[in-house]
């Protein structure tokens, strides 16, 4: 009975943990990506977010939202003020606030490589120093129900490329902040906010994660 028993435990063990081999074929990967039109700009390599480069083999994506309404504020501006280091993280390690894609209804900008860790979700934690962050854009105009279905296609395709299960994906408000200046603990980021319900996960973030899990089981 061991002898069964010791393969069944190690896949578990190896989905439980993530960030494993790929479950899709480069070229599989490769077409998604194609498919989902990524644009790929990136924080100038050595500059503002990026002038200390920390790598990471991502285990979880964090789902966040700007809360920028500003009419003009899609990913393509988010994108821009990474690379000109217009975010600004005065009270953390880095000095910046970075993440790795933004999504608005129609485009996805990809700002860092997926193996840098950023800083957009608990100062040193491991929300940044082990998973991939992505912004949903909220800009005036811009179509939430759309931004949530690419975000889905996203999520599924990262869960495929590092072999990330559905339960390592989760909501901002899933990290405990401790400010790195400080040590001051700012408990938990009630973001992405549409998403959740008295700072929590609510049946509406559920239904999100059942679009990712179709997402995932059709790609
Ligand atoms: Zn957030």
């Amino acid at each position: 009975m061991r002898r069964l028993f010791a393969p069944i435990a190690l896949t578990l063990l190896l989905t439980a943990c993530g960030g494993g081999p790929s479950s899709l074929n480069a070229p599989a990967i490769a077409t998604q990506r194609a498919k989902l039109g990524i644009i790929r700009a990136y924080i100038p390599h050595g500059r503002y977010g990026r002038h200390r480069v920390r790598y990471m083999r991502p285990r979880y994506i964090t789902i966040h939202s700007t809360q920028n309404y500003n009419r003009n504020s899609n990913a393509r501006t988010h994108a821009a003020m990474l690379s000109r280091g217009e975010l600004r993280g005065r009270k953390n390690s880095l000095g910046y606030v970075t993440w790795h894609y933004t999504i608005d209804d129609h485009s996805i900008y990809q700002s860092l490589p997926d193996r840098e860790a950023g800083q957009h979700a608990d100062y040193e934690g491991p929300g940044n120093r082990y998973s991939i962050g992505i912004e949903m854009c909220e800009n005036r105009g811009n179509s939430r129900s759309r931004t949530l279905d690419r975000t889905a296609r996203l999520i599924a395709l990262l869960m495929h490329e590092y072999n990330i299960p559905l339960s390592k994906v989760v909501p901002h408000q899933h990290w405990r902040m401790i400010r790195h200046s400080d040590g001051r603990d700012l408990g938990h980021k009630n973001c992405p906010y549409f998403l959740m319900e008295n700072g929590k996960p609510s049946r509406k973030w559920s239904r999100f994660l059942r679009k990712v899990q179709t997402s995932y089981n059709r790609s």
